[in-house]
């Protein structure tokens, strides 16, 4: 099987450059553009959306830009929440008593902060027949390739009413590294399947950030076999010896690359890049993702260098060495201009008031 290569990013990160990131990745013969919840951005915030969602909830954009994508040549992949964000928004306008237990422990940190009054409880059938009447309509009405779903790594708690704390056995949850995975299986399993009897031929996706996965084992054997997980960790790049384990356990396996998080220009930054490219092609991967960011400048060259030496990595030292030099010359950059990198990385804005602490 062909191996398959992806650019991810947040829609908000683009400043609005979307055309630009989807030509970039169609320059470089990327496969799809994995682009986290664009619809609720432009036409018709979450604050907006009626229930029930009927035909335009998105407004246009989610057909101009999945056929702009297309016409380029590139696959669209919807970054989609199942929980939380704009969607869990929307779910709590229309349905308060949705809302999700959150214990006192956890709502006050930070990300059980953020968290209160944006999740809702997916022991409720009505909360998910919602998610997925919005599913639904993103398909229909915009025509996009696949979604990409979060992970257990997800910046939020979960609920806890005593649902769903048993069937998740979450009663151990911690902010960061003890997220009860079985919330991830049961829920990521149960959208694809809804989605495949949907239409044939979409692409399902998931991100897991090794450390954050309390099981990544678990996770590997259990989540949906048409849905690949992305493997990424802390750092920039996967670690090998856990990326070959897992890969011996799932075959739908990919990895993702944090591109962003190289901000020192400089060509040990690229040499890593073709060397982690080398290894983790060696171990047969579905998919390559390379966390990108608006293509200008440093990140154009990091990003570039990820298309060609996922493109083939098997090319000599010197080889890439051209590629490189090529590369700063396409792309010139001052030094300093990368440590801010553009674009918008704000929160999702919205009122929300919504609390449920025990
Ligand atoms: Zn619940």
């Amino acid at each position: 099987m062909d191996l398959r290569r992806s650019f991810w990013i947040w829609f908000q990160n683009l400043d609005g450059a979307w055309r630009e990131f989807i030509d970039f990745a169609a320059q470089w013969q990327i496969d799809s553009v994995v682009i986290w919840f664009p619809f609720s951005y432009m036409e018709g915030k979450a604050e907006d959306w009626k229930w029930p969602p009927r035909k335009g909830t998105f407004g246009n954009f989610g057909k101009e830009i999945t056929q702009y994508a297309h016409s380029q040549g590139v696959q669209l992949i919807c970054g989609f929440p199942l929980n939380g964000y704009d969607v869990g928004a929307f779910i709590l306008k229309e349905h308060p008593e949705l809302q999700a237990t959150i214990p006192s422990e956890l709502a006050n940190t930070p990300k059980g902060k953020d968290s209160v009054g944006k999740i809702f409880c997916p022991s409720n059938e009505a909360s998910q027949k919602m998610v997925q009447e919005l599913l639904n309509i993103l398909v229909e009405e915009t025509g996009v390739d696949g979604f990409n779903f979060e992970s257990g790594a997800v910046d939020y708690v979960t609920c806890h009413c005593s649902r769903c704390e048993e069937r998740f056995q979450s009663r151990g949850e911690t902010e960061h590294e003890n997220k009860p995975i079985l919330w991830e299986i049961e829920q990521i399993n149960s959208f694809v399947h809804f989605l495949r009897n949907k239409r044939d031929g979409l692409q399902f996706s998931m991100d897991a950030i090794y450390g954050q996965v309390a099981d990544p084992e678990l996770l590997a054997r259990e989540i949906d076999e048409h849905c690949t997980i992305f493997w990424g960790d802390w750092g920039n790049f996967p670690d090998r010896t856990t990326a070959k384990k897992l890969m011996s356990i799932r075959q739908n396996t990919g990895f993702l690359l944090r591109l962003q998080l190289l901000r020192e220009p400089g060509q040990q930054a690229l040499t890593d890049i073709i060397e982690n490219c080398r290894e983790l092609i060696s171990l047969s991967p579905r998919e390559m993702v390379g966390r990108a960011w608006i293509p200008r400048g440093w990140n154009a060259v990091k990003d570039a260098l990820f298309a060609q030496a996922t493109r083939d990595s098997r090319r000599s030292d010197a080889e890439f060495q051209a590629i490189i030099e090529e590369l700063y010359a396409r792309y010139p950059f001052r030094k300093g201009e990368e440590e801010v990198p553009p674009g918008n990385y704000n929160k999702i804005e919205g009122e929300w008031g919504f609390v449920n602490i025990v």
